[in-house]
């Protein structure tokens, strides 16, 4: 039974880190005129409500997104994403999830290929995407559909493995969905979302070394901390994705918007972002 649902936690700093830099990969990715496949092995709901009761209840997206919206300062490279945020959230509080994120960063020739089991976020992401022709919708589990439904075509493309991490076994089938895709997709680019908190620090590290001998092309790594964690917390004190086979240069532009993100969304003096490459483009 699946407990976790995205909109308590919608348009927080994790989101805002991994929306960032999945905007900036389709950035690249959209920059050829070949059409690529999206794939989103776990979707959640598609759009969020900020006003509704879920996000209301935790208020996470104050410090994230509501954060950023109105500034005049942002780097160029967030703009495809924030005036994305702005026109959703101007338009009945809404923050954009990945797959909304996807939708509007890609072109009428690319596709979308969208997991979700959780059957209540299943029926809001088809509601949500139900205008767009593109989006393929599926209620399967996304570890064995990305099996099955990959390499994809159009072969070009890019996977976003974005697990709630409910359970100890999402971090190594996580790893395992980074070395299958190797095999059966050693083009595609494979971004993977993970949480850091303190209980499960060893996990991390083992996903985080799993994934840098696995993935194909070089594993990019990029990671936020709002503060310094506090092992005697139990809850979420940063986020990270690791990115392998990344587009070019997308290194320069994660490295181009980091600080501003780091900068913006800080709680204190202890916030920290690092942005490094686990194993080298071969
Ligand atoms: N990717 C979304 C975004 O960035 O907007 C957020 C996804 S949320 C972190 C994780 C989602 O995975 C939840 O909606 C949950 O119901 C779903 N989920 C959990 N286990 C799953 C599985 N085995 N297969 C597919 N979806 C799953």
């Amino acid at each position: 039974m699946l407990s976790y649902q995205h909109g308590f936690h919608a348009g927080n700093h994790a989101d805002v880190l991994k929306h960032a830099v999945l905007s900036l990969a389709l950035a690249r990715l959209t920059e050829k005129d070949r059409p690529i496949t999206y794939i989103d092995s776990h979707s959640g709901a598609g759009c969020y409500d900020l006003e509704g009761e879920r996000a209301l209840k935790t208020g996470e997206a104050s410090s994230g997104v509501l954060r950023l919206l109105g500034r005049n300062d942002a780097p160029g490279g967030l703009a495809p994403y924030l005036s994305l945020c702005e026109r959703l959230y101007a338009d009945g509080r809404r923050y954009p999830g990945s797959p909304a994120v996807a939708a509007a960063l890609t072109r009428a020739e690319d596709r979308l290929v969208l997991m979700e089991l959780h059957p209540g976020e299943h029926e809001r992401l088809k509601a949500a995407m139900s205008a767009d022709a593109r989006a393929h919708v599926h209620f399967r589990d996304g570890f064995t559909g990305l099996t099955a439904l990959c390499p994809p075509v159009p072969r070009r493309g890019l996977a976003l493995v974005d697990p709630s991490y409910e359970t100890d076994g999402d971090y190594p089938a996580a790893a395992e969905a980074v070395r299958t895709l190797a095999r059966k997709w050693p083009e595609g680019i494979v971004a993977v979302w993970y949480p850091l908190v303190p209980r499960r620090a060893a996990a991390t590290e083992r996903l985080k070394s799993e994934v840098a001998e696995a993935g194909k092309g070089g594993v990019l790594c990029v990671e936020f901390c709002p503060s310094r964690a506090d092992e005697s917390e139990w809850g979420l004190f940063g986020s990270g994705m690791l990115v392998t086979n990344p587009p070019w240069r997308l290194d320069e532009d994660i490295g181009a918007c980091l600080p501003w993100i780091s900068g913006a969304l800080a709680a204190d003096a202890s916030a920290s972002s690092r942005l490094e490459w686990l194993s080298p483009r071969q």
